[in-house]
Parts: C-alpha cells; structure tokens; sequence
C-alpha cells in the first residue's frame, strides 16, 4: 500500500523520553480524509500508555487522541467533508460497523475490538496506528467530526476524549435540573465535567482533597466545592447526591462517595485506576447504589457534544506548549500539575 513520511513525536520505548521521528500514513482509501494536526491535547491515557502501566504498549508509540486540524485532502468517494474543513478526530478511528454495539452507535464497544488513534492493531498498514502527536492524521470520514468554527481550537481538543468521556454518562444518568452532581476529582476530566454538568442544569457539588482546587471549582462554575478530607463537611451530604461522577485515576476509596448517594444514586467511574477499588457490601446494598463505568462515546455522540459544548460556548481550560516541551508536560500531569490540560501546538513540529 501507498504510504507517505510525516513527522510526529513519539517514544521507542516504556518511560523514555519523547522525540521526533519519522513515521507512515497511508495514501488515501476512498473514504478517507487527511487533515493537517492543529492542535493535540494531551490525555491521562498518553501517560498510561508511554509507562506501559496497563501493559500491552507497543513501541514505537506516538501518542495524542485529542486532535483537531484542517481536511488537507479527500479520498474520491469522500461525502462529509472537504478541503479546508475544520476536522476532529478523537480516541476512535474505525470499528467493524456491523455488530450490535456498532448499529447502537455505540462504536467504542465494538464486538470486534474498536481501532484506537494509537497503539491499535493497523488494519492497512501492519503494526499499530499512531495517534495525533504528527503533522497529519489519516482516517475513514465515518469517524471525523466536524469541529464548530466557533469554539476557540486550541482549547476545543481536550473536548475529543476528555469532553466525550464526561458528556456520555452526565447525559445517559439524566444530570440536569433537579439533579445533584457530585465531580469526584478536578483534572482534565473533572474541570470540563463541572462546565459540562452546570450547562445541563445540574446543582454542581465537587469533592477535591487539594485545598487549593475549592476557589477554583467555584469559578468553574460549580455551586459547591468541599474538601473530601473535611469528615464533618462530606457528612452534610450523606444521601444527597444522585449521581457522583468520578474522574480520579488513582487508588482510592469509593465507599465514602457511594454512602452519599440517595436511593437509586449512581457512583460512575470514568478515571482509569491501575488497580482495583475496593466496594463494601453495605455501599451499595443499603439504598439500592450502584458503582458503575463509562468509557468515551461513540462517533455520533461525539458529534452531538461538540454542538452541545459549541451551543453553549464550553471548552476546556488549557495550557498550550509546544512539542519540544512535551517530556516536561508529562512530568507535571504525573504530578497533577497542570491547569486543566496541555495542548500542543503542532505548528511546532515544524520547528
Ligand atoms: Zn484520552
Ligand atoms: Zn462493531
């Protein structure tokens, strides 16, 4: 198959440090689109991935899910999009189309395994795809969004994982007015998720251990913000809340969030944890609660996002850095140092 050079960013191995490389995107397929990458986020999953913490990386690995540029060039059965268009693309590049899963658009749960943007087996060229940090990214137009020209690009890439992960579950267990809505963690998740969850009408209520974070999340928009290690202050919530969203990816105790839900309350996980939590019986026996999951959405979801964040002028709060300063970028979200996401502007590739 025809295949053209570009430069990206990546890494040859687990916990090695990030840097430019040459790698493969295939010549056009008729459905296919080619866009110029504007602007990557940076996801919690890229650093999963490059410390190879759920194991199954494979090197070499050229992250970014969060991606959003121009339509450069369009295969000629192309239909959605064309040159010139603003395009996105997130953490789902192409699924099987036909199973259950697929028809409920929920292509993110593919019976046949779902393609990821990177570190997924490449159907057309052998080995894995790679993700977004690179000047171009290839895809089937069936899973490119169109990104509103009203929302500001830099700050609408987070939307792409980050935006899809928190829209899904706020919209499938109904935030909205009347609702209390916990956010459990403000990240690159959490910070969208209070936005997100405020603009559906919800009474906001965030959970930080950072003393630092409560002011913040009020300017957020969030109604409330409590220190979780404040025993006295998270007691006032105790049956409260109907629905917590929970964005941490670490360790840590769900039992405390789920003893705040009312009856029928849902604790949903969308951080990703290395290891396993822990749930007490009486958690979820005594109210009828239930610990469950979300993982992004699907495509035409995506797309319903996008206009919903557009509609209601939503992005994400971001730092935009160049590539160059991407290993310094991983280094602080490890530490949780960022305010809320980096996004690199991959017009300095170039460089
Ligand atoms: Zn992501
Ligand atoms: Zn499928």
């Amino acid at each position: 198959m025809e295949t053209n050079i570009v430069k990206a960013y990546g890494t040859e191995a687990a916990n090695k440090p990030l840097h430019g490389m040459n790698i493969k995107r295939r010549e056009l397929l008729p459905h296919d689109i080619e866009m110029e990458v504007l602007y990557c986020g940076i996801c919690h999953s890229d650093l999963h991935q490059i410390k190879n913490e759920f194991g199954g990386a494979t090197f070499p690995f050229v992250p970014g899910h969060e991606i959003v540029g121009k339509v450069t060039r369009v295969g000629t059965h192309v239909k959605k999009f064309k040159t010139g268009d603003l395009a996105g693309v997130g953490c789902i590049v192409d699924s099987c189309g036909k199973c259950e899963s697929c028809k409920d658009d929920l292509e993110q749960f593919c019976d046949e395994g779902v393609t990821f943007s990177f570190n997924s087996a490449d159907k057309h060229l052998g080995g894995v795809t790679y993700g977004g940090f690179s000047e171009t990214y290839v895809c089937n137009e069936n899973y490119v969004l169109h990104v509103p020209d009203s929302l500001d690009l830099a700050s609408a890439a987070p939307l792409l994982c980050a935006g899809i992960t928190v829209y899904s579950p706020l919209k499938h267990w109904q935030a909205g007015s009347g609702k209390m809505v916990g956010i459990l963690g403000i990240g690159g998740l959490g910070h969208v998720a209070i936005k997100m969850a405020k603009a559906m009408g919800a009474h906001v209520v965030v959970f930080t251990t950072s003393a630092s974070k409560v002011e913040d999340a009020k300017r957020l928009g969030a109604d409330e913000a409590i220190l979780s290690t404040d025993a006295e202050q998270m007691k006032k919530y105790t049956r409260k809340m109907h629905l917590i969203l929970d964005t941490v990816s670490a360790k840590h105790d769900v039992n405390t969030y789920l003893n705040l839900l009312k009856h029928d309350g849902s604790v949903v996980l969308v951080g990703l944890p290395p290891e396993p939590l822990e749930i007490g019986a009486f958690s979820v026996v005594s109210g009828r609660h239930s610990f469950s999951g979300s993982n992004i959405g699907g495509i035409a979801e995506t797309q319903e996002m996008l206009d919903f964040y557009a509609k209601h002028n939503i992005t994400a709060d971001i730092e935009l850095i160049n590539v160059q300063q991407v290993n310094e970028a991983f280094n602080r979200l490890q530490k949780g140092d960022v305010k809320y996401r980096f996004v690199i502007d991959m017009a300095s590739l170039k460089k």
